[in-house]
């Protein structure tokens, strides 16, 4: 895991993205950030916090909090921390062009291994977020090399629970 990606595709002196390596980790707790990108094909960039990084996926269609619904999250190059905040216009012709907005953001824990760094040389893992729209427990299931898939457990803030709380009340 480093920014030897991130930096290789990026022209700093064009776009505003955050270089990185200015970061300090300021407490315990770690960062998670969804943000919406109005790139060429419209997608969301979810990152979870690892030290001073994050860990990237794009996915297409965006999370789902209904647990019957898998969503291919496309593993992407990781970001520096300071990128949690960004939101904002990439030029025309720089990497990644368009429009970022923060979608939700938030904190998160793991819950089945210790460290982010396991979870991911296992190939899934869960974890609890604790953002506005993304709550309660998810799972990252890696499927083939890039390509994992981000499925919101069973919980009291996954949809159809939601559903059939619903119903029972009618
Ligand atoms: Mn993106």
């Amino acid at each position: 895991m480093s920014l030897e990606e991130y930096s290789a595709k990026r022209d700093f002196s064009k776009t505003k993205e955050p270089a990185g390596g200015e970061e300090t980790a300021q407490d315990g707790s770690l960062i998670f950030v969804c943000q919406e990108h109005y790139a060429s094909s419209h997608h969301f960039d979810f990152r979870l916090q690892c030290g001073d990084l994050l860990i990237s996926w794009a996915i297409p269609k965006g999370p789902s909090s209904d647990p019957t619904v898998k969503r291919l999250a496309v593993r992407t190059e990781d970001h520096p921390l300071a990128y949690a905040s960004f939101e904002g216009e990439i030029p025309q012709g720089e990497y990644g062009a368009g429009r970022v907005t923060i979608w939700d953001a938030g904190t998160y824990r793991m819950e089945d291994f210790p460290t982010i760094e396991e979870g991911l040389a296992r190939g899934t893992f869960r974890f609890t977020l604790y953002g506005q729209r993304m709550k309660g427990s998810w799972k990252l299931v890696r499927m083939k090399e890039k390509n994992w898939l981000l499925i919101k457990r069973r919980d009291e803030h996954s949809l159809a629970e939601e559903g059939e709380k619903a119903k029972r009340r009618q």
